[in-house]
């Protein structure tokens, strides 16, 4: 086996506007001598890492993907003769970002790792539109769910965290936006609780729509077509209601 020299770092990259990186994200990036990044990591970002190889191995759904089961050994392959490797993953590197998998094939190659945490999409959103997900006297609990089940995953529970949640919010959701909403309804949800879409959290061309769970099926055809999240709860009930009738167009954010 190849000895070992270097370190793999998973770092988060933040929701997409490049000055929403942690220091330390950006002090790993400066010092990498080879970086492993995702579709979503902005170009900004990515340049912060001077002197290092930069290698996309992006994956966003219906577009060319480099299998994860690949990624996992470029990582440990690129250790073996680099002392700094960035894994650069969009947002924060814990939170549907298939890392797991990633520190798995580091711990069986006994490659040492470290992880940098960054500013989830569900934090942007909620930033952006100025509504916290935990208001006082209204939310006391928030819900990040997937209702996305990948090949030869165990059926999740999405829902039942979701509806039980007094704020939630979807990552992934937006092609399947329908079926989120019969999902919900069926389990409780009230079909008049306020719903947004968020598009493009932290970046200049953010837009958001304000709907219900009910209206939630119109997300799919609202353009849509950077990363987006779907949230609900009370605590939206303050964002101006979106005229759905005349989408597209999205409100801008700002
Ligand atoms: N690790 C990432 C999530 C990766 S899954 C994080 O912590 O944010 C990819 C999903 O994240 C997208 O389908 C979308 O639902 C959401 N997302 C990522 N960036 C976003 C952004 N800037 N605005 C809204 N949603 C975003």
């Amino acid at each position: 086996m190849a000895r070992k020299i270097g370190t793999v770092h998973l770092v988060g990259a933040g929701p997409g506007a490049p000055d929403l990186l942690t220091l330390r994200a950006a002090a790993v990036l400066r010092r990498a001598d080879i970086v492993f990044y995702d579709a979503l990591v902005h170009p900004d970002t990515l340049a912060l890492a001077q002197r290092a190889a930069k290698i996309a191995v992006g994956k966003r759904c219906g577009r060319h993907s480099t299998a994860q089961r690949f990624i996992n050994k470029r990582l440990v392959d690129a250790a073996a003769s680099h002392r700094t490797v960035v894994r650069l993953k969009g947002g924060d590197p814990l939170l549907f970002g298939r890392a797991q998998e990633e520190i798995a094939a580091l711990k069986a190659a006994g490659v040492p790792f470290e992880v940098v945490p960054g500013v989830t999409a569900a934090l942007a959103a909620s930033a952006g539109l100025g509504v916290s997900l935990t208001q006082r006297g209204c939310a006391r609990s928030v819900a990040l769910v997937t209702a996305r089940v990948g090949k030869g995953e165990r059926e999740n529970n999405w829902v039942r965290s979701a509806a039980g949640a007094d704020t939630a919010v979807i990552y992934m959701g937006i092609g399947q936006s329908a079926g989120i909403a019969r999902e919900l309804i069926a389990a409780g949800v009230a079909p008049d609780t306020p719903a947004v879409v968020v598009e493009n959290a932290s970046l200049p061309d953010a837009r958001h729509a304000r709907l219900t769970v009910a209206e939630l099926p119109r997300a799919a055809t609202l353009g849509i077509e950077g990363p987006a999240v779907i949230m609900l709860g009370e605590v939206f009930a303050s964002v101006a209601q979106t005229a759905v009738a005349s989408v597209p167009p999205l409100a801008a954010m700002a």
